[in-house]
């Protein structure tokens, strides 16, 4: 039986206003619905009075203006990065102008370089740098509310998920989302260091994820094990192509996939497929024949 994920899929908030989720929570969506972002960034500010604001969002004024004007007559302490894709961190700098607050929060860019392939989500924002870059563990607060960064490296290098511990809340960033599960792109998302950044999850006592993109998670811990178990799956399904003879990605796609998703996403899959045999090649249960490649062939190690 393959692995079911309690999606949430209900229908965000439109854009463009702020809705108060909980007594220290408001959320904001960006018009930038897409295949990566679902309904839109969801941009989220806590406390009252004096804030802080998670992940602005992208370089869209309208979203820019729709924040300023939600904030007008209180001030914003801290702006808040949890990773640096371009659907989360552009804004921050002209948030900054608009407000005086420092950037906080992830650090640049991971890989540094141009990510070659098939556009499988939104891109890196490689002009970020924090003002403070925050380490796992660390924390910025205001009145009446404490974000503390929990380093959760997998979907980026650099990804931060947020606490906050007055409403035993966790920002997710990207790391879990409700409607879908994370892409973990090559060579910045990192399939290894993404299921260990699940465990971490399952250590912790989070009543609920406020995910950027969609509704929130409050089976927290049932819907991490899910996900856990979904790329468990995915990794015995890719084992198998290779237990078979079937050694490189374009073939295993169609096989483990078959017609659960349209062709068009294939290259999509491919990368995925991609990121579990890096993380299976570094545990040495997989070895390529030459260097390690999405087109290169892969068998069993013994
Ligand atoms: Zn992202």
């Amino acid at each position: 039986m393959p692995v079911e994920i309690p999606f949430v899929r209900a229908p965000d908030f439109p854009p463009g206003e702020a809705r108060e989720v909980s007594p220290l929570i408001r959320r904001i969506v960006a018009p930038n619905p897409s295949a990566f972002t679902f309904h839109g960034t969801g941009t989220y500010i806590v406390g009252r009075g004096t804030v802080a604001v998670i992940d602005p969002g992208p370089m869209i004024e309208s979203h820019l203006q729709a924040i300023v004007d939600a904030l007008a007559g209180e001030t914003v302490s801290h702006i808040v990065v949890t990773h640096t894709h371009i659907d989360h961190s552009p804004l921050a700098r002209p948030l900054q102008r608009a407000t005086g607050a420092p950037v906080w929060g992830c650090g640049p860019h991971g890989s540094g370089k141009h990510e070659p392939g098939e556009k499988v989500e939104e891109g890196g924002d490689m002009e970020f740098a924090p003002d403070r870059q925050l380490q796992h563990g660390e924390a910025v607060e205001g009145a009446g509310w404490t974000l503390e960064a929990v380093h959760t490296p997998g979907h980026t290098s650099n990804h931060l998920c947020f606490a906050l511990s007055e409403e035993k809340a966790l920002f997710t960033g990207d790391h879990v989302m409700g409607w879908s599960t994370s892409v973990i792109s090559p060579p910045d998302g990192d399939m290894g260091a993404y299921m260990k950044s699940l465990e971490l999850l399952l250590e912790r006592e989070d009543e609920v994820y406020w995910p950027t993109h969609g509704k929130p998670v409050r089976e927290t811990k049932p819907f991490v094990r899910a996900f856990i178990a979904h790329r468990r799956e995915r990794e015995a399904a890719i084992l198998a192509c290779l237990g078979d003879g079937i050694g490189l990605i374009r073939e295993m796609v169609p096989r483990i996939y078959g017609n659960t998703i349209p062709s068009l996403l294939y290259p999509a899959a491919a990368c995925s497929v991609f990121a579990h045999i890096i993380d299976l090649a570094e545990r040495g249960a997989v070895a390529a024949e030459g260097a390690i490649g999405i087109e290169a062939q892969y068998r069993l190690a013994r």
